[in-house]
């Protein structure tokens, strides 16, 4: 028998049981004619130790084991003396009586600690030792537990767990996709799912009508924090359901993933429109744990004479509270901030309340000290506030300002970072004009359905068509997203019309979809959440990377295995592909 009990189990009241145990050698310490060794394993660490006086033998041989030697051990458990009130088993310890190396060690790359010597580089390449530590373990158990409690909810709710294939054909969501290519069909390739998005459509065909999945996903993006080439959704689709009762079931979901994995109770989730989010914060997934709202100014600061501001589409301020004596330094790093080019913004303005109630303004050459407090006045502004203003081209200025309340919420330290405020953005705008390519992109996807009283506008005025699509946005991380569907054939082609695609390509990529729907295809819609950002956001981590097992890197590496990596000429001649000439 390779154990008893596990290395995180043993308590004072198994004081005097024989045992055996097995794992890994944390630490190794000898004092006086005393060797002690932590064991660990994934459950916890638990004490051994050896006696000079008792076994000279054994303890020498105790003496000998390394870092992360793997052993088993037969002994007794036993009161500790100096009991270790941090640990579970912090009460007893193992007196040895036998010692088995089960396999050496050569010595780790990096410490198996808290707080590691190992850089990321080094850590990702022997990730398997990465693993053992314990922020790991710890991120990919509440992984685990979060997939539990997913399916114990949905299952509850008379969902079923359907998978569909990986090997698909291209569906356009956006992204780039990966391709396989087919060694029976030669010259032909697979795509792999960016979502299982109209396979779960046509499930609410077949009649399953509430379907989910905890499934792979794969999108060849550049990568950033929050971005995998392959990622895990929880997907799922349900028929015969509207807008609302989508948003109650799987605010359901959510709910019952606060309180069984975190044990918080959150209220209900107010429901915003885009518009409103972006006008408010500047932003479609607002942080809404603080205020600062944005405040348009256009009435206000406006047709005075100054040039800027009379040209531009928008005039937006924000209130920071407790700011109006900032110095200068202190208003430039913040102009640097919204310099930035992800910001983009040209310059900042500002209006200083004082704390003695005097007003100061970057633009007041422009203004009058009257126009000015009608801007303090509007806003509610009181001495030792500061106005910031950004003025240009309106959705640019917007998302700028939106940066910027972000950036003044953190240096004011007005977010929470243990509170969570999730919301519902609602009434996403259909399309998306592209500049650069001249046409329109779908929003969400090319699926969804337009709002029944925007429909009319579809070929007139299309800008203005909202969709039936929504977002769950959890302290401004978009969590999940999905839409009702459409499901009748004419409305889909005339989206794909819209969406600049010949009824000869629509036919192509999509006839199966929208063959289908000719087959009695009920009203259905559904929702997907990114799971790995979910858990990044419950573990309070930044990179959903420390909660993936086997991520990839910045470049898309896994630098364990080294893939990717080129095949041979054998392979690729079976693939029907000619091998590189560079
Ligand atoms: N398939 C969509 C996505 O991956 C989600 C949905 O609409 O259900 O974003």
């Amino acid at each position: 028998m390779f154990r008893t009990h596990t290395c995180g189990e043993l308590r004072i009241g198994n004081a005097g049981q024989a045992v055996t145990l097995a794992g890994w050698v944390q630490r190794n310490r000898e004092m006086g004619g005393l060797t002690f060794i932590d064991l660990r394993d994934r459950y916890g660490i638990t004490q051994l130790v050896f006696n000079m006086e008792i076994n000279s033998d054994l303890c020498r041989d105790a003496r000998e084991l390394g870092r992360e030697f793997v052993i088993r051990v037969r002994g007794k458990v036993a009161e500790r003396f100096n009991k270790n009130p941090k640990i579970p088993t912090g009460e007893i310890e193992i007196l040895v009586e036998e010692l088995i190396v089960l396999n050496p060690s050569k010595i780790p790359p990096f410490t198996i600690e808290d707080h590691t010597d190992g850089g990321e580089e080094l850590r990702m390449k022997y990730r398997y030792l990465d693993l053992r530590r314990n922020e790991n373990r710890k991120n990919l158990f509440l992984r685990h537990q979060m997939a539990i409690e997913t399916r114990n909810y949905l299952n509850f709710k008379d969902f079923i767990e359907i998978e569909t294939p990986y090997l698909i054909k291209s569906t356009p969501e956006g992204a780039r996709d990966f391709v396989v290519p087919s060694r029976m069909n030669e010259g032909q390739f697979y795509a792999l799912p960016q979502s299982p998005q109209t396979f779960k459509q046509l499930l609410m065909i077949a009649g399953y009508d509430r379907y989910y999945q905890i499934v792979r996903c794969f999108r060849d993006e550049d990568l950033r924090a929050d971005r995998q080439p392959e990622f895990t959704q929880i997907d799922c689709e349900m028929a015969f359901v509207t807008r609302d009762d989508v948003l109650n079931t799987f605010e359901g979901l959510a709910k019952h993933l606060f309180i069984s994995v975190l044990n918080v109770e959150v209220s209900d989730f107010p429901r915003m429109p885009y518009q409103e989010a972006m006008k408010l914060y500047g932003s479609d997934k607002p942080d809404i744990r603080f205020g600062m709202t944005l405040h348009e100014l256009n009435h206000l600061l406006q047709n005075k004479g100054f040039k800027i501001f009379d040209d531009a589409g928008l005039v937006v301020g924000i209130k920071a509270e407790g700011c109006g004596d900032y110095s200068r330094k202190q208003l430039e790093e913040l102009t640097d901030f919204v310099k930035r080019p992800q910001v983009g913004a040209t310059g900042l303005a500002y209006i200083k309340y004082t704390t003695d109630g005097a007003i100061k303004s970057s633009v007041d050459k422009f203004y009058t000290p009257e126009n000015l407090k009608l801007v303090l006045d509007e806003m509610g502004a009181k001495p030792a506030d500061l106005i910031l203003i950004l003025a240009g081209n309106t959705d640019k200025i917007r998302s700028a300002m939106g940066d910027l309340r972000l950036e003044m919420g953190k240096r004011l330290d007005l977010i929470n970072p243990v509170e969570f405020k999730p919301l519902w953005v609602i009434d996403f705008p259909l399309l998306e004009w592209d500049e650069e390519t001249r046409r329109f992109y779908a929003k969400h996807h090319p699926f969804t359905s337009p709002k029944p009283e925007d429909i009319s506008l579809l070929e007139t005025d299309p800008d203005a068509v909202r969709a039936n699509a929504y977002d769950l946005v959890i302290n401004g991380t978009e969590i999940g997203g999905g839409s009702i569907r459409i499901h009748n054939k004419e409305l889909q082609q005339k989206m794909f019309r819209v969406l600049g695609f010949t009824e000869e390509e629509a036919t192509n990529q999509f006839g199966f979809l929208m063959n289908a729907f000719e087959y009695g295809a009920p009203p259905h819609g559904g929702i997907a959440f990114g799971f790995d950002r979910w858990v990044t956001l419950f573990g309070g981590g930044d990179s959903i990377r420390d909660f993936i097992a086997f991520p990839k890197n910045n470049a898309g590496r896994d630098v364990m295995i080294d893939s990717p990596s080129v095949i041979s000429e054998e392979q690729l001649k079976e693939l029907g592909i000619s091998p590189s000439t560079k």
